[in-house]
């Protein structure tokens, strides 16, 4: 029995986790978390997986809210994960807007290339979760297997297509999670015949 390779899943959060808001989240009050989308992330947990958040907050840099606000919104999430036993174990995020022409806003693969060098790891076949074509490009390239979710803006990028080959389409979050954690089909016995 070898070491048990680092399992990772790489997650977006508006639209995903958490209700989206064409106004942005901008407060505690207004992150809202989907239903069954927080002990997806616990059901990952116990199959062996550590569940990364890598989202755009350009709100940031269009000043809707503040560094202080978006801690408090992060503390918000880990606490009600943590009350049904799901742990996030990093947010990486992005605070530019898309002027600011920087290398971490998906599509582009900054956050991304970001999470291999802190876990030390490939991110070849790290499956990555998103609900907008960018979360899903910024994964693709970065070696990810892209899933989309319908909740957020997925139904609309889903209609819009043009999505990286092999993206797989789930309702939400627990349904990828299910479809992830899906018991491989059993082997077939094998039958010793002596004669
Ligand atoms: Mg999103
Ligand atoms: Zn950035």
């Amino acid at each position: 029995m070898g070491t048990p390779a680092l399992k990772l899943i790489i997650l977006d959060r508006d639209g995903v986790i958490n209700h989206d808001s064409p106004d942005f989240i901008k407060s505690p009050a207004e992150w809202l978390p989907i239903p069954g989308s927080l002990e997806a992330i616990a059901r990952l947990n116990q199959a062996g997986y550590r569940v990364i958040v890598a989202s755009n907050q350009s709100g940031i840099a269009r000043e809707y809210f503040d560094m202080t606000v978006l801690n408090a919104i992060h503390q918000k999430m880990h606490t009600l994960a943590q009350q049904v036993g799901a742990d996030i174990d990093a947010i990486f995020f992005c605070p530019h807007a898309g002027a600011d022409n920087c290398d971490c806003r998906k599509p582009k693969p900054g956050m991304f290339h970001e999470i291999a060098k802190r876990y030390n790891t490939s991110l070849k076949g790290v499956p990555t979760v998103g609900d907008s074509l960018r979360d899903l490009q910024a994964g693709f390239i970065s070696g990810c297997v892209p899933y989309l979710v319908l909740t957020g803006k997925g139904e609309k990028t889903n209609e819009t297509g043009g999505l990286p080959p092999g993206t797989q389409v789930f309702p939400d979050l627990a349904a990828v999670v299910s479809h992830l954690l899906k018991a491989p089909a059993a082997p077939a016995p094998t039958v010793a015949f002596s004669i």
